[in-house]
């Protein structure tokens, strides 16, 4: 994440430390520009800041421990300056709430996901009365369906430019929450009821977006090809027909979006990335097993053959469209016969690529509650291992049929192995692209390329990466009329 700290002093400064998910990342960059349009700066040092922010994941344990831990590290800067406010946001605050002030007490405002809008008014709240203030949203059965929702805002969609990956792509949030409320998980809790956003919204946060300068944006939702809402005139918009409105914005060249639900792959939208080119031929749709008792426990609402069909359909309608999955391996009652049907569902779908996570129970999920954990550790480890070992041979030799092939990439900056400051570089850089099914390239180039559009050559592969080099093409200064020679008589 870029962010542009600003030194002026007597201005309250800001630490903000991000963990988990897109919907996170922007969530962050959301609450920033709250705070910046209130006089406070960017610090990228929490020795220095005023305020610090742990805008934080529950999807698992790693990810809390390691704010615990921090937690455990910024006590020590609190007890030399008490004046520092310290914050910790997001779903872990919406699961844990009064658990953060229990093991943490000198924490000053809790704030889940619903409730950050309020980040600003709570920290000069805490400052004041020296005593610490929480937001969470409702609890899913807390009360009426209106009420939850409505516990759950849609935070206002003010853009802080410093905080995007890169000034040419942003993220623009879709949707909130989820009501698949599949068994492990803890984002139904935490993020509430699913609620789609206003097209008309969206398709102004998405042109502001382009007169900023960007040219490529990921559409982010939970599950959003889930994604529904009815105008006040009476249309229905799926996700199809969002990607066809947003087509129409000119200087907008690329249009992704993530994540996808199996259940909810509908034609429309299959055929709207077939037809549309601003869209990138890459979906990525979480499969989570290939064993259908372990999908029933999981209550992931499909069957394996029914994920079958959808990949058939996906590569039926939109030849050479890359896919990519996510995996829990070790999930409650895993037999090595269930592992194994999911090491056979990564060998026939050919993902591009797989995210696998080792299962970790979630409390106040349904999984915590109903099936005891009993895939040791060490077997969980090992089955990690196994698929991923299969899963990287299949992007290694799909990756390499693409050796000699020719791609548009967006430059998006230098390489993560490059070491030094592009501003200042004076010959070519590595740096880092994707192509239009998200493959990502390493390449050459001059650094002045960042933010351009450009061919690259694939020469070389690695199962994550295809190293490659930019295509120059002659370039003719002059209309062809003007390139016959003189007649010399
Ligand atoms: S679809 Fe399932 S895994 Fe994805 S956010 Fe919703 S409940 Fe969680």
């Amino acid at each position: 994440m870029n962010v542009s700290p600003d030194e002026t002093p007597n201005r309250l400064k800001l630490f903000v430390d991000t963990v988990g998910c897109q919907m996170n990342i922007l969530d962050s960059e959301l609450v920033i520009a709250k705070l910046r349009a209130q006089g406070y700066e960017l610090t990228t040092d929490p020795l220095l800041a005023d305020t610090i922010l742990f805008n934080t994941c529950s999807v698992r344990q790693h990810a809390e421990d390691k704010i615990y831990s921090a937690l455990g590290r910024v006590k020590k800067i609190k007890q030399r300056r008490p004046n520092v406010a310290i914050g910790v946001l997001g779903c872990m605050a919406q699961k844990d709430q009064d658990e953060i002030l229990k093991r943490a007490p000198f924490v000053d405002i809790v704030v889940g996901p619903g409730q950050l809008s309020k980040v600003p008014e709570l920290l000069e709240k805490a400052r004041a009365e020296k005593k610490p203030q929480m937001a969470v949203s409702k609890a899913r059965y807390g009360g009426s369906k209106l009420e939850i929702v409505e516990s759950f805002e849609e935070f206002d969609p003010i853009r802080e430019q410093a905080m995007r990956m890169s000034p040419y792509q942003a993220f623009v949030r879709i949707m909130m929450g989820c009501d698949k409320f599949c068994t492990y998980c803890v984002v139904p809790a935490t993020r509430g009821p699913e609620q789609s956003r206003d097209p008309l919204d969206i398709i102004e946060e998405t042109k502001l977006l382009v007169d900023q300068g960007v040219s490529e944006i990921t559409l982010l939702g939970q599950t959003v090809n889930s994604y529904k809402y009815t105008t006040t005139d009476g249309r229905q918009w799926r996700l199809s027909d969002l990607l066809l409105a947003l087509d129409g914005i000119p200087d907008l060249r690329r249009i992704k979006f993530i994540t996808s639900f199996p259940k909810d792959m509908t034609d429309d939208l299959l055929q709207a990335v077939r037809d549309i080119p601003k869209v990138f031929r890459y979906i990525h749709v979480p499969a989570q097993s290939g064993c259908d008792e372990m999908l029933k426990r999981m209550k992931r609402l499909y069957t394996v053959a029914q994920y079958d069909e959808m990949m058939a359909r996906i590569h039926e309608t939109i030849p050479g469209c890359a896919v990519s999955s996510d995996f829990i391996v070790g999930f409650c009652g895993e037999s090595e016969e269930a592992f194994e049907k999911t090491v056979r569902l990564v060998e026939r779908s050919r993902f591009k690529n797989s995210f696998i996570f080792k299962y970790s129970p979630r409390r106040g999920t349904k999984a915590h509650d109903l099936y005891p954990d009993d895939i040791p550790e060490e077997t969980k480890k090992r089955r990690n291992n196994d698929l991923l070992a299969v899963q990287n041979a299949i992007s290694m030799e799909d990756n390499l049929a693409l050796v000699g092939n020719t791609f548009e990439v967006l430059v998006e900056g230098p390489s993560k192995s490059f070491q030094g400051d592009v501003d200042t570089a004076t010959g070519p850089v590595q740096l880092t692209g994707r192509t239009m099914t998200d493959r990502i390239c390493i390449f050459d180039g001059n650094p002045r390329l960042i933010g351009s559009y450009m061919n690259v050559k694939v020469v070389s592969v690695t199962g994550v990466s295809l190293f490659s080099e930019v295509v120059t093409d002659r370039v003719s200064h002059v209309k062809p009329a003007q390139w016959s020679l003189p007649v010399i008589s």
